[in-house]
């Protein structure tokens, strides 16, 4: 800002026309006055002191002489001066035009060498791109030409989604009000039609007309995101049937049980092992029970909404979580994935295919408990319960003592 002032100032006393003519006035003035001065005073004075016209003619000829010597000597004073200036200022000129070659040429290898693009843009609803590092064709398809100034497309066309694209504006405006820089990643769609993840680093600075611009870098994340995807899978996921594992399941029930308790409304938890899961792995073998496991944590999958969530807790142990269910429809739920299991038979993967029974414990907020473990406990004592009436069957929990508004208002 403090530069800008500086900037517009010296462009101000170089654009003052004025200045060189008051002062080329001011040489013009003083010559004549010291001319008119010299002619009155040194004719009087040599007309005192000579009296013979003669004499008086040869002495007026010679001053002439000597004035015409004394102003043609200042005179080349003055622009030899001037010219040994300008001689300086022109070579300080092309020292600097040649400076200003070389950084300009460094910068555009600089910028074309980078590993994504370099831009400078309006903070417009497209994003009009006023310049574009020659990254831009490696990064989204499009040739620099392509995209600066909107000429086939805007940069805001790219960002592949709407809630990304609010999400960007977001963040940049709350950047750029706090004259602060931004880092943010959202997907792009290339020319190609292929999704790429980028990260964006830039800020927002003020042009010489005081209209706030972006200036940043934009680079391809999408290996770094894949890698970050996969990591997620395997933190989260089990690996030998694809449900979500122990932790993760844990996670999402205090998270489910959070949003029941701030909406008062039920959840419901099942609880699932194997019936004597351990002869098939006694009769077949242990991969053979793999593919059992497989099975039939596909079809815990399948039987449930988009929104239950199936986990592997351990074992032949696994854990299905029902948001939104009351003690009645949980119970039916848990009925009908009961008798899927038991409907079909399930491959061995060389081998005949085998049935397979479970036995399931219900436990559902607020009736059972009112935090992840107590549900938990209540929901494998119900399962446990199933097993001694037999296996092959659903038991509810039985329900804790000390009724509570809430939980009376939250049931299902
Ligand atoms: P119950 O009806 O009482 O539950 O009888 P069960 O045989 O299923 O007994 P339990 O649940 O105690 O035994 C679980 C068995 O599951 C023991 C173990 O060999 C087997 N198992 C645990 N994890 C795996 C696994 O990843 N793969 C295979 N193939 N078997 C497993
Ligand atoms: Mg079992
Ligand atoms: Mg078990």
């Amino acid at each position: 800002m403090a530069s800008t002032g500086v900037d517009k100032q010296r462009n101000r006393r170089l654009s003052d026309h004025r200045g060189p003519a008051r002062r080329a006035l001011w040489a013009a003035a003083i010559y004549i006055a010291v001319g008119l001065v010299w002619i009155v005073f040194s004719d009087r004075l040599v007309e005192a002191w000579f009296s013979d016209a003669d004499t008086l003619s040869l002495v007026q000829t010679w001053k002439g002489f000597l004035f015409v010597m004394v102003t043609g000597a200042v005179l080349f004073a003055a622009t030899l001066r001037q010219f040994h200036k300008d001689r300086k200022l022109l070579a300080l000129q092309y020292d600097q035009r040649q400076a200003l070659r070389r950084r300009e040429r460094q910068l555009s290898v600089l910028m074309d060498n980078l590993p994504g693009m370099a831009y400078r843009c309006r903070f417009d609803e497209h994003w009009t791109m006023l310049f574009v590092s020659q990254g831009c064709e490696r990064l989204t398809g499009y040739l620099p030409g392509e995209l600066v100034r909107n000429h086939k497309v805007t940069f805001a066309e790219l960002i592949a989604d709407p809630q990304s694209s609010e999400k960007v504006v977001e963040e940049v405006r709350k950047a750029v009000e706090n004259r602060e820089p931004f880092s943010i990643e959202y997907p792009l769609i290339r020319k190609d039609g292929r999704q790429i993840w980028v990260w964006e680093r830039g800020r927002g600075v003020e042009d010489d007309d005081g209209e706030i611009l972006l200036e940043g870098i934009i680079l391809d994340i999408s290996d770094r995101k894949a890698l970050e995807d996969e990591l997620e899978e395997l933190a989260t996921r089990d690996p030998l049937t694809g449900l979500y594992n122990r932790r993760e399941s844990s996670r999402l029930l205090e998270e489910e049980l959070e949003r029941a308790r701030r909406y008062n409304r039920p959840m419901a938890l099942l609880w699932v092992d194997f019936d004597h899961f351990k002869e098939i792995n006694d009769t077949y073998g242990h991969a053979a029970g793999d593919s059992v496991l497989r099975s039939v944590s596909k079809l815990l999958d399948d039987s449930v909404r988009s929104v239950d969530s199936v986990g592997r807790f351990g074992g032949e142990e696994f854990v299905i979580i029902l948001p939104e269910m009351g003690v009645h429809e949980a119970h039916e739920t848990a009925e009908r994935i009961r008798h899927r299991v038991s409907g079909q038979l399930h491959p061995l993967n060389n081998g005949p295919a085998v049935p397979m029974t479970i036995s399931v414990g219900v436990a559902v907020y607020p009736d059972h408990g009112s935090d992840a473990a107590t549900l938990c406990a209540a929901a494998d004592r119900a399962m446990y319960a199933a097993k001694s009436r037999g296996r092959n069957c659903v038991v509810m929990a039985p329900e804790v003592d000390g009724d509570h508004n809430d939980r009376k208002d939250a049931r299902g």
